[in-house]
């Protein structure tokens, strides 16, 4: 039988599992195991040759009984409606293991922002809010940046917000330019979240950072940060890949050059002859293994064939439950996505308390917050996998469904 790649049925499953381990009920489970809401939206776009396209998006909010809900929009052809909920039940999750007043939300549309224009991106972009526009804001749900979306995009959705509601409303989005109420160090927070847990789990191997084998799927936002980091921190990173292919020097390639020809939705490999295929570069005889692209890349398949010491997952879902067993059993240590990945979602969380506040704080301050929180999530889903003999993911799970559980039986919902 062949294993199942389908991520809302595969994290309701997990879900289930650590609500029965912290007690909870079925009442509970039923609740928790689709979003509140789930709206799918049309959005008519006038193209530059004078055409209109009509394009699908969706806004899924898990749950908000802690807070508002929180989440990135995604811009990808592969977006489809059980993605965007599971994506919104891994925000819930994110929030509750770095302990952030939120739950969940996410976004999507189905478009390929590589064939666009910035003119017909504008036009999705703010097409996209006001299309939402009765379900977000700034108390309400609170977007952000994620697969081919940047601080660009946060711009135009959050002056077409502005526009709607007639105020100035910063605090309505997250991952804006700096000059728009953004927070130092959002575009690489994801990365550095990645980084923290990548030198947290070597700690624990008794791997040494310097000089340590690194391969990092996906040259996007958080891999090409993320490679940076590594290579700054006198990692070698043996090993980095775009959607076109993969490249490897056994000697550690050269980031900053790589860095420099990438473009803007982190192609760069097509630049190069001789290139492996992204198959090959999971299997590299490697110490640290970052899958940082998209979901299912890790499968029943190719998991005994990861030669990795640790796994730290800074995508969404780019490993199966299956896989996930089978690098356990292993002994390979998996850091969770939902813990990995936390720290885009945590410095938005600043960048929101900033623009609630007006008042904005250095690169050190954010550093050292961001810093405490992925620390301590670590230790704490650490401790909940060792203590109770259970994988990370379940452990992580457990501890990122906790709050949100608690918070809904507060509320009397259940
Ligand atoms: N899209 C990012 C994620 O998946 C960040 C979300 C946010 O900053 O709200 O965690």
């Amino acid at each position: 039988m062949s294993e199942n790649l389908n991520v809302l049925t595969s994290t309701q499953a997990i879900i289930h599992e650590a609500l029965n381990k912290l007690g909870y009920d079925e009442a509970m489970y039923e609740l928790l195991k689709e979003p509140l809401r789930m709206l799918q939206v049309r959005i008519p776009v006038r193209m530059d040759d004078g055409s209109t396209k009509v394009y699908t998006g969706f806004r899924a909010q898990h749950n908000d009984a802690v807070g508002p809900t929180k989440g990135g929009v995604r811009f990808h052809p592969g977006v489809y409606e059980d993605e965007v909920k599971a994506l919104s039940m891994w925000m819930t999750l994110k929030c509750g293991i770095v302990d952030l007043p939120y739950g969940g939300g996410k976004g999507g549309v189905i478009c390929d922002p590589r064939e666009m224009s910035m003119g017909e991106l504008e036009r999705l972009s703010r097409g996209y809010v006001r299309a939402v526009s009765q379900i977000v804001g700034p108390t309400k749900d609170i977007p952000a940046p994620d697969v081919m979306t940047n601080a660009q995009i946060m711009a135009w959705m959050m002056d077409e917000y502005s526009l709607m509601d007639e105020f100035n409303s910063p605090n309505f989005i997250t991952g804006k330019p700096l000059v728009l109420g953004g927070s130092q160090g959002r575009d690489r927070a994801t990365a550095q979240g990645v980084t923290i847990v990548i030198e947290e789990a070597a700690k624990k191997r008794g791997i040494n950072i310097r000089g340590a084998r690194v391969v990092i799927q996906g040259f996007g936002n958080a891999g090409s940060f993320l490679a940076k980091f590594m290579h700054d921190l006198g990692a070698k990173v043996i090993g980095i890949s775009d959607a076109y292919g993969a490249l490897h020097d056994p000697n550690g390639l050269d980031i900053d050059y790589l860095l420099d020809r990438r473009d803007s939705f982190g192609t760069v490999t097509t630049l190069f002859e001789n290139t492996i295929s992204n198959k090959e570069l999971l299997e590299l005889d490697c110490d640290i293994l970052v899958p940082a692209a998209i979901e299912n890349q890790i499968t029943a398949d190719n998991a005994h064939e990861i030669k990795a010491n640790i796994v730290v997952e800074a995508a969404n879902g780019p490993t199966t439950a299956e896989a996930t067993k089978i690098l356990t059993e292993r002994g390979i240590l998996l850091v969770p996505d939902v813990l990995a990945s936390a720290g885009g979602v945590t410095v938005s969380y600043f960048e929101w308390v900033q623009n609630n506040q007006g008042y904005y704080w250095t690169k050190e301050e954010v550093e050292e917050r961001l810093i405490k929180k992925m620390v301590d999530a670590f230790e704490n889903v650490y401790t909940t996998a060792t203590t109770r003999n259970i994988d990370m993911r379940l452990a992580a799970y457990m501890v990122g469904v906790r709050r949100t559980a608690e918070a809904s039986r507060f509320r009397g919902w259940v």
